[in-house]
């Protein structure tokens, strides 16, 4: 028998262990199952290397409860180790990672600290912040049949031992005694549903519990002729789908990657838009399959559905830091041995390796988007309403990928043609200047509610862009910085004359200045000043008596304050401007009206101005039906 004190200045290396990573404890399962898994595997490499020429039998991994002893066991039949080498690998080398945990570990915070844990080689004394005694029982390949294995046993404190024991077959049994404040790690719920998160793509077959199933007897009928079936129990088997990424993309059918899909999210039952796989193996290396997912409405925006897995075990599904910001909307795997998936968030934002995989996966996401565009542009422009939202984003974020996406984001016109954003500028050069000499963009966030600005501007031969989604605002905000020589002006934002201006304007007024002080002076006396203020225009003669406008800059920056969630801007009301037409004869006529008629001209014009913009409602809306059906 040895006993012995395992590595030095380690005395305190437990209550560190069993205190602080208290909150994630749950990842102690995927640190032994894993260590199982890489026995097994090794010894798989090994005899495809003629190194092991027995038997490879069973390979797989069995994890077990024993209620009555309180214990948790995970068997394989890998390449097991003999007691030198435990000596070595799990009291030696372990340790002094140990040492270095501890000394690191002063620096993290506590949520940081959980990941750190594998680390410096911690894996398996992960274990004890479930246990108040763990056995690790083995017995090497290379050992003959008739010699023992080795029991090693400690119980948390610094003091191990090690003794000879029977053990016929080669592997290693890790047996848990789960402390009474951990037992929901006896429950077999809770060992399932961890197994399924953590180890659901290991390349080993994991066997946990049985279940039934139903099978045909041979040769059996009954009454009605039809086949009998008996249910018979048979082992469970986590992992029974493998990672479909780790496969040569040129060899899977796109119904496989969909399905694929809702094995990695069983609860969404979209079909995804497509999909991007990921595969490289210089200077890094890095695989995985990403998936745009469609995205219904605004609350289904959310974040933190990619998986990233380490050699297939699952990590985390949270990617901050290690994806660009943009890319973590969209879903999927991504599996790295070359991400330090272990270290703290703040050292992985800095990480170079991290900055180039990030860098990479930005790249590709858009060559695929590209060679989505290039190859069938009608299909893509069909998902394009769907898509735009995520190119949009990226275009903000990522100066990069605002780059790169310029030659496949596309703009809609209210007509639904699609353009790129060269085609659109050729398309409106000609025609849509102002004064200055820059494009002007017009558009419209709501055709319905904007319909007799959009008539009009098409009237004039304009066209009108349909930016109804919800990052627009920043997103035109991003192309007038970026671009410089344009702007993006809603439909509504001033008279169209005034937008795309012509020539200098040099229209004569009919009325006076006096006399529109007259005027907007009776305007103000009836309309609410809080939200409407008036102006004049001197439009021609048939053009509209009144128009309902709203500030281009305004509503732009009140919009994307909301989104933003910011109060500041979007707990302002909406303000608009009645722009009256000083060279319609009904305005220009209201000087010449009495008291009375001026009163119920200027009711009727404000009533129907906001009722083009469906802006009146309530008791002014009842009384203007009123008004209107006396008049009939
Ligand atoms: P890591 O797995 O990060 O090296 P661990 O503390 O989990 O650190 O394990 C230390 C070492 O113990 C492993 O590298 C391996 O050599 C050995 N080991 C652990 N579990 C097993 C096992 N089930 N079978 C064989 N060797 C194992």
């Amino acid at each position: 028998m040895q006993t012995g004190s395992i590595g030095v200045k380690t005395e305190n290396i437990f209550p560190v262990i069993k205190k602080f990573l208290y909150s994630e404890n749950e990842i102690f399962l995927r640190e032994i199952v894993s260590n199982a898994v890489d026995a097994t595997n090794k010894l798989k490499t090994l005899a495809s290397a003629g190194e092991f020429k027995g038997e490879l039998g069973d390979l797989t991994v069995k994890v077990e409860i024993d209620k009555q002893k309180k214990t948790l066991t995970i068997r394989d039949n890998g390449i097991g180790m003999t007691s030198d080498e435990v000596d070595k690998y799990i009291n030696q080398i372990a340790f002094s990672g140990a040492t270095e945990f501890v000394e690191k570990f002063k620096t993290q915070t506590e949520a940081e600290a959980a990941n750190i844990i594998g680390h410096f080689g911690l894996g398996f004394y992960s274990s004890f912040m479930v246990s108040n005694k763990v056995a690790l029982i083995s017995k090497s390949f290379r050992q003959a049949e008739d010699e023992k294995g080795v029991i090693w046993e400690c119980d948390g404190s610094p003091e191990y031992t090690m003794n000879e024991i029977p053990k016929g077959n080669r592997g290693t049994d890790v047996i848990l005694y789960i402390s009474d404040d951990c037992a929901d790690f006896l429950e077999e719920s809770k060992i399932r549903e961890l197994l399924n998160k953590y180890c659901k793509f290991l390349s080993v077959p994991i066997q946990f519990g049985t279940k039934n199933v139903e099978e045909i007897v041979e040769g059996e009928t009954d009454e009605e002729g039809k086949p009998k079936t008996k249910t018979v129990e048979k082992p469970w088997i986590i992992n029974d789908v493998a990672p479909l990424w780790k496969k040569s993309p040129s060899s899977i059918e796109d119904k496989e990657y969909d399905d694929f899909y809702h094995v990695l999210y069983p609860m969404n039952f979209e079909t995804p838009l497509f999909h991007i796989h990921l595969n490289v193996d210089y200077p890094f290396n890095l695989t995985g399959i990403l998936y745009f997912p469609k995205i219904k409405n605004r609350y289904e925006f959310q974040r933190n559905k990619i998986q990233l897995y380490c050699n297939e075990v699952f990590v985390t599904d949270s990617v901050d830091g290690i994806l660009p910001e943009f890319l973590t909307m969209l879903h999927g795997v991504i599996d790295s041995p070359d991400i330090p998936l272990n270290v703290s968030r703040s050292f992985l934002q800095n990480d170079q390796n991290v900055k180039k995989i990030s860098g990479y996966i930005t790249k590709k996401v858009a060559e695929k988007l590209e060679e989505l565009f290039k190859k069938d542009r009608a299909e893509y422009e069909k998902k394009w309403d769907d898509i735009s939202v995520f190119i949009e984003y990226g275009m903000i974020a990522d100066p990069k990928f605002f780059e790169r996406a310029e030659k496949f984001m596309l703009l809609k016109d209210t007509e639904g043609k699609y353009y790129t954003l060269e085609e659109y500028k050729k398309q409106i050069e000609e025609n849509q200047k102002n004064k200055d000499g820059r494009l002007v963009y017009l558009y419209a966030t709501n055709a319905d509610e904007q319909y007799s600005n959009i008539e009009n501007a098409k009237s004039k031969g304009y066209n009108v862009l349909l930016l109804d989604g919800i990052l627009d605002a920043h997103f035109i905000s991003t192309l007038e910085q970026k671009y410089g020589d344009c702007q993006f002006a809603r439909v509504d934002s001033a008279s169209i004359d005034k937008l795309i201006e012509k020539e200098e304007e040099s229209k004569e007024s009919k009325l006076n200045d006096e006399q529109k002080e007259t005027v907007k002076k009776a305007f103000e006396e009836i309309i609410d000043k809080t939200s409407f203020n008036v102006e004049f225009s001197n439009l021609n003669e048939t053009d509209a008596p009144v128009e309902v406008i709203q500030n281009e800059f305004m509503r732009r920056m009140k919009e994307m304050s909301a989104m933003n969630g910011m109060s500041m801007w979007g707990g302002m009301p909406d303000s608009y401007t009645l722009m009256l037409n000083a060279n319609n004869p009904v305005i220009a006529g209201l000087v010449d009206k009495n008291e009375e008629e001026q009163k119920n001209t200027i009711k009727q014009l404000y009533d129907l101005a906001r009722l083009s913009k469906n802006l009146l409602k309530g008791k002014d809306l009842n009384e203007f039906v009123k008004r209107s059906f006396n008049e009939i």
